[in-house]
């Protein structure tokens, strides 16, 4: 069986959670700080707390940023549910904005139209989420440009791309966003088991986001409404959750990030095997825009035209019937049921919906053979009626 993406874990990474089930703390001891600070100094950012998954952090990022019932919060229709799902736990309002057709990113100019309408609505967004779709970045400096025109906040959805960059900085160090959020499921570049990391160079947004962590509750005394009566004393001052990350998961994520930059080379290994053997097989392969460097999280390619007799379906069915697990990302959010009840209309979204049509993401991760890429291959050339298992 060939999945669509799985985890590398080495003898390191189990040492370093046996080392912590060893130790007197399995959570909120001294490996979650370590982490983060690992993180920080790698993405150039100046702060960041580890959470218990990615959706977690999107959530109180939002609250972070004052999102509140009736505001307005755009994202990418291609993601998955979870970059849409934080808005409405908020009571916000979720609206898309259509991809690009090259990198099937939020497309800027479809912002700056959408923005431009907006405005004469009143209808401005309180936050975009733009998404790092596969790991590579969105044009982040023309959005953030936006940002400052529209007085919007954004949230970059990054859970693709630790080991990214953009321009000249990594994906992380939010020189052009005011939060980024990382996950580490095990999909994902590097993981945790579940969990995620919240970026951020506010120190307000930094300090609220490490309360709403962990039930609202501060132990800094400037924070508090009076003078501690003591040692012990605490407050809660407003409404958190328990989003913490535990010891053991951080011990796995800092011995991950040690091998981070070595599995994205290995994705660039496989994504150019992918374009060596594709060259002469009619599929369009994803291309990588020079203003990013992409993690390559997924092999997002798209069937246009049938091949061997099968359309895009034809050929997920295939796969699968060969023990190649390929999957599609994403199902456009707007067109989930729950999302239904809001109203969107699939016209406004036409570049999402030919991607959807088309796409197919295809095995990619760190130990995947040159001759799993050729069963690959060969199972899509390979015409109906001669199915093989694997
Ligand atoms: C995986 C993923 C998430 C959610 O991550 P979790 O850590 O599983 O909560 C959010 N957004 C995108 C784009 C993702 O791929």
């Amino acid at each position: 069986m060939i999945p669509y993406g799985r985890q590398n874990i080495n003898q390191a990474d189990i040492e370093a959670v046996v080392n912590v089930l060893k130790s007197d703390f399995l959570t909120q001891g001294p490996v979650i700080p370590q982490f983060e600070k690992a993180v920080a100094n790698y993405c150039g950012v100046k702060y960041t707390y580890a959470v218990n998954s990615a959706t977690s952090g999107l959530h109180i990022a939002c609250i972070a940023l004052g999102l509140q019932e009736g505001d307005i919060v755009w994202t990418s229709p291609i993601s998955f549910v979870a970059s849409a799902n934080c808005a409405k736990y908020c009571g916000a309002t979720v609206d898309f904005v259509d991809i690009d057709p090259i990198t099937y990113n939020m497309s800027v100019n479809n912002l700056r139209e959408k923005l431009l309408k907006a405005d004469k609505e009143g209808k401005l967004p309180k936050i975009v989420i733009p998404v790092h779709l596969a790991g590579q970045s969105c044009d982040m400096e023309p959005i953030w440009k936006l940002s400052r025109e529209y007085g919007f906040k954004i949230i970059e959805d990054a859970s693709h791309a630790i080991g990214g960059s953009y321009k000249s900085s990594k994906v992380g160090s939010c020189e052009f966003s005011d939060i980024t959020i990382f996950s580490f499921h095990p999909v994902k570049i590097i993981t945790t088991g579940e969990g995620g990391m919240v970026c951020t160079n506010n120190v307000e947004v930094a300090n609220k986001l490490y309360r709403l962590r962990s039930h609202g509750i501060t132990r800094d005394s400037t924070e508090m409404t009076h003078q501690p009566d003591g040692q012990w004393y605490y407050q809660q001052i407003e409404l958190g959750y328990n989003y913490r990350m535990t010891d053991l998961q951080a011990a796995l994520g800092m011995s991950q990030l040690n091998r981070l930059d070595e599995f994205v080379v290995k994705r660039h290994g496989i994504y150019n095997r992918y374009k060596e053997i594709f060259k002469d097989v009619s599929i369009k392969l994803p291309e990588l825009e020079p203003y990013a460097f992409a993690s390559l999280h997924l092999y997002i390619v798209r069937i246009e035209n049938n091949i061997a007799g099968s359309n895009r379906k034809g050929i997920f069915e295939k796969l699968r019937a060969n023990g190649i697990l390929a999957n599609i990302h994403y199902i456009p959010i707007y067109s989930q049921p729950y999302y239904q009840q809001f109203g969107y209309n699939r016209n406004d979204f036409p570049e999402s919906e030919n991607y959807y049509k088309e796409a197919i993401s295809l095995p990619i991760y760190p130990d995947l053979s040159d001759s799993e890429l050729d069963y690959i291959k060969e199972t899509i050339i390979r015409p109906l009626g001669h199915q093989t298992l694997f």
